[in-house]
């Protein structure tokens, strides 16, 4: 099809069909049919990319009859909707999944491992975004002191700009460092991200500017955030929250200074005590701040004006905030998400005022979901717990000493994985792998693990489904530990209250994937797809190289 139209080499043709019978259809008169020339990229003058931090994929179906027709419906009804998206790695946590999600990779190949991390080298754990060469703008405090620099490889957001000789202009936007950091790419115009503190200031490093432009600035002095300071009551007749449950519950943290975890939350009162500016980030006017401060950007950096596309990545923070104080289940966690709905319809129309209903390509998708709270499961019979990973490496520890005489072998435990001193175990004259299939063994025997990975073994053995397959995705050889543990399913290492997240389990895994507006196809799929498609589909749309290191596919059914 698209070789027989290239071979007429033409703009537009107009076939008049006259008295053409097609297959026994009697065609009209004088029907137009338009031959477009095959293009081999669409060009909208803006890409969009939404992550919302910690949505689980039913967080869609559950709060669906609360949503308006201009937010998530606009997605869903119109574009095209990956019901069956997944991480395809472990651990699933913000820092990695910005990173996947851009990279059309995995931790494996784009070295992003965790939100912090062991560091081998030198012997410390590093900050995912952190990097001490840099200074903070907009600031006097460390908060900017970041680069993308620990991300090995090129995101979409810069082949975009390597395709367009940086003529495309890719600014990214979210209360997280890490959030706007790893979407931006290495060669962004700018990252922006949310100092809370007495200030409320948006800030920035000077990997990207020496000073923050003239629009964030007055975005600052005007106090634009300070509207927020303000009581947090339910966006509708609390009553008429079915979807979710009891107000108050055991399974939620409270905010300091309340007595429990309800309705109406009083801000201002609980200020001070809750870090100033930083209370908003776990309140759903984070999220309002983020619309706000990308729409300030839309119109002052002109995003979407001329015919070289433009990109604007928004991550909304506020959603994990929000899921990690009050968990899953929570009344906060429906009143969040059905003004997050109202944030995204504030964006749509925004989009269709200033760059045109057509012109402009947006998708959504999540760095992760979360689990139910597992103290809610376990009174609702369903088993669920939580880990003692402390309990549980010091007696690792001490079977060690047992066994090899020496204790000292373990030198970090993070993100589910365990670091060996391969220096004590070269002078000690044992051999590593038998050392990590010995720990591997001595942790299965505690009984809170459903299995545990050598990195022996993910290094000799191709996996291709099921937990290992994750857990090779997120193994990088030079940053990641000796041993890899799967804790039971919905069994995690925090409070027991609020939910987290972390794990190669599906409520971790499974997460929206929405895509809306020029070159998108309208439809749904249920066959899986993965998270490191999404640079590909959108690099396929825009005619653009994939990212250097995408091991992901092009999504064919949303293209259209
Ligand atoms: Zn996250
Ligand atoms: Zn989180």
């Amino acid at each position: 099809m698209i070789y027989r139209a290239s071979i007429l080499n033409v703009c537009l043709i107009a076939f008049l069909f006259l008295h053409l019978g097609v297959q026994g259809q009697r065609k009209s008169k004088n029907t137009t049919i338009l031959i477009e020339q095959p293009t081999l990229k669409t060009t909208p003058n803006l890409v969009v990319g939404i992550v919302v931090d910690q949505m689980r994929y039913d967080y869609l179906s559950r709060f669906w009859n609360r949503f308006g027709e201009g937010g998530f419906k606009r997605f869903v009804n119109n574009g095209f909707n990956c019901k069956n998206n997944h991480y395809n790695y472990a651990p699933t946590s913000t820092g990695p999944g910005h990173a996947s999600i851009y990279t059309g990779t995995t931790p494996s190949t784009h070295g992003i491992i965790g939100n912090n991390w062991y560091d081998k080298a030198s012997e410390s754990s590093v900050y995912c975004a952190g990097d001490e060469n840099y200074n903070s703008v907009g600031t006097t405090s460390e908060a900017g002191k970041m680069s993308p620099k620990r991300m090995v490889v090129s995101t979409m957001t810069d082949q975009l700009r390597l395709h367009n000789q940086m003529r495309s202009k890719v600014i990214s936007i979210a209360l997280k460092d890490r959030g706007a950091i790893l979407p931006g790419g290495h060669t962004a115009n700018a990252a922006y991200w949310f100092e809370g503190g007495i200030n409320g200031n948006w800030i920035s490093s000077d990997y990207y500017m020496n000073v923050l432009p003239n629009w964030v600035s007055e975005f600052n002095n005007n106090k634009s955030v300070s509207k927020y300071k303000k009581v947090w009551a339910p966006l509708e007749d609390l009553q008429s929250y079915i979807e979710s449950g009891a107000d108050n519950t055991p399974y939620e943290s409270v905010f300091k200074g309340e007595q429990a975890p309800i309705f109406p939350h009083d801000l201002p009162e609980i200020w001070t005590s809750n870090g100033d500016y930083d209370l908003l980030r776990s309140t759903p006017f984070g999220n309002s701040i983020t619309t706000d401060f990308a729409l300030a950007a839309l119109e002052a950096e002109a995003l979407g004006q001329d015919e070289t596309t433009d990109f604007l990545a928004i991550s909304y923070s506020s959603t994990d905030y929000v899921g990690h104080k009050f968990g899953v289940n929570s009344k906060e966690i429906q009143d969040t998400y059905m003004r997050l709905d109202g944030e995204l319809k504030r964006l749509f129309e925004a989009l269709d005022d200033e760059v045109g209903p057509g012109n402009y390509t947006i998708f959504l998708t999540a760095d992760h979901g979360a689990v139910h709270v597992p103290a809610y499961l376990k009174d609702n019979k369903i088993p669920a717990g939580y880990l003692d990973k402390d309990g549980a490496i010091v007696s690792l520890k001490e079977n060690i000493k047992y066994k090899y005489g020496n204790a000292a072998l373990i030198k970090n435990v993070s993100n589910s994985q365990i670091f060996l001193d391969h220096k004590v175990i070269q002078n000690l004259d044992l051999s590593l792998r038998e050392v990590q299939e010995t720990l591997a063994q001595e942790l299965l025997k505690q009984g809170d693990y459903l299995n545990v990975y050598t990195a022996y073994q993910l290094q000799n053995t191709e996996y291709s489904r099921g937990i290992p397959y994750l857990l090779q995705n997120g193994y990088n050889r030079l940053r990641s530990g000796d041993l890899m543990a799967v804790p039971n399913v919905s069994f995690i290492d925090y409070d027991k209250t609020g939910s987290t997240h972390g794990s190669a389990q599906i409520y971790d895994t499974h997460v929206p994937l929405l895509f809306y507006g020029k070159g998108i196809s309208q439809g749904a799929t249920n066959q899986r797809t993965e998270i490191s498609d999404i640079a590909p589909t959108i690099s396929a749309l825009l005619g653009i190289s994939f990212p250097n290191g995408a091991t992901g596919r092009p999504i064919n059914e949303v293209l259209e």
